[in-house]
């Protein structure tokens, strides 16, 4: 079996690799480097099984075609994962993420369609926007300011959607989209603006943590091994061709509560600091798993205690190689 990443040497995506180069499989990784780290990839590179492309994946179409055929490879799997995903990175890079997500998806199923692969987008729970259904069911349709400054991120992960589903209703691609909710663990950039590293960075500085707004807005959190396992079996399972899948955790904390428990776990006073919230950051979110339950058997299993825990120690660079 040979498993396309892109978006492989990002945080997720380089938990990907290494979870497929577990289970024996070859891996191909394309990325770009735009947002990821060379380091994520260090254990990959010394298995054997494992290719590296540097290429961008919205503009470098032919070059990523070239670059397969001359390998003589023929992908069973493709996971779309090569995206700016952090609200601050895709503020920076607003036409890169649309084409990411448009042009660079449009390239990955058009190589599924060749070689007769399955397909797995990752989408994100921005595709709700600021939801006004809660928890978020996957047949719930969003509400999403088109022109506001996560546009370029939510509608262009929309356009993504709607792309797979092209290709899966026309042209018959074994196409699935995952929408992946607030996900964190080690690997996250120190300084790509999410909450998770945000806080911790702060916390083991000693320095107070800086809450958007009021803090009473809400994310439910996701430990990265936990989303793996959920992304793995998604793109195990035979017959979800055409299917949108809510990936998270269901655990909803307001984000005053999570930085307490940053605090607590970092083992430091908690101290506050405010700014402006962002515009248009969504209120609540919580995703609804059912789905996924029930056709995946899934469900998270780390708390998020252990999981904070976990990336503080990766964070303070006292973690084992991970
Ligand atoms: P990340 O920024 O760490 O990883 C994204 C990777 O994609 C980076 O290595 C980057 O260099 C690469 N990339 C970006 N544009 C590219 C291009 N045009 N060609 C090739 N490579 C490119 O982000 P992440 O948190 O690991 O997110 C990975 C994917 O999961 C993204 O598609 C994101 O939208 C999705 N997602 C993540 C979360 C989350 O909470 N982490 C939530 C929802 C969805
Ligand atoms: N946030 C915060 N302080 C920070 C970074 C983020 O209070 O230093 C808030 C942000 O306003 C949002 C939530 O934490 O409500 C999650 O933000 P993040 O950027 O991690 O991801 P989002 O879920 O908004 O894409």
């Amino acid at each position: 079996m040979v498993v396309l990443i892109t978006g492989a040497a990002g945080f997720i995506g380089s938990y990907l690799v290494d979870a497929y180069l577990a289970r024996g499989v070859e891996v191909i990784g394309i990325d770009n480097l735009a947002t990821g780290s060379p380091s994520n990839l260090e254990r990959a590179h010394k298995d054997q099984r494992f290719s590296f492309i540097e290429a961008d994946i919205a503009r470098d179409a032919e070059r990523t075609g070239e670059l397969l055929q001359a390998g003589n490879v023929r992908p069973d799997l493709i996971l779309h994962f090569a995206s700016p995903a952090s609200p601050k990175d895709y503020a920076d890079l607003p036409l890169e993420t649309m084409a990411a997500n448009a042009a660079g998806t449009r390239t990955c199923l058009e190589v599924a369609s060749k070689c007769n692969a399955r397909f797995l987008f990752a989408s994100t729970s921005e595709s709700y926007g600021d939801p006004l259904e809660h928890p978020q069911k996957e047949t719930y349709w969003g509400n999403v300011n088109p022109v506001g400054p996560r546009s370029c991120y939510d509608e262009a992960k929309r356009y993504g959607e709607a792309l797979t589903m092209a290709y899966w209703r026309t042209r018959g691609v074994d196409a699935r989209i995952a929408r992946i909710f607030n996900t964190y663990g080690p690997r996250m950039r120190e300084n790509d603006g999410r909450v998770v590293p945000n806080f911790i960075r702060q916390a083991l500085a000693a320095e107070p943590l800086t809450i958007y707004g009021d803090g009473t807005q809400t994310r439910s959190f996701c430990y990265v091994d936990d989303l793996v396992d959920g992304i793995m079996r998604y793109g195990d399972a035979a017959s979800l061709a055409g299917n949108v899948i809510n990936l998270g955790n269901p655990k909803e904390f307001s984000i005053l509560e999570f930085a307490k428990i940053v605090a607590e776990v970092a083992g430091v006073p908690l101290r506050f600091g405010h700014a402006r919230l962002p515009e248009d950051d969504p209120t609540r979110r919580c995703p609804d798993i059912t789905k996924a339950n029930a056709l995946l058997g899934w469900q998270p299993k780390i708390e998020l205690r252990d999981g904070v825990a976990k990336t503080i120690a990766h964070f303070r660079g006292a973690a084992a190689p991970h």
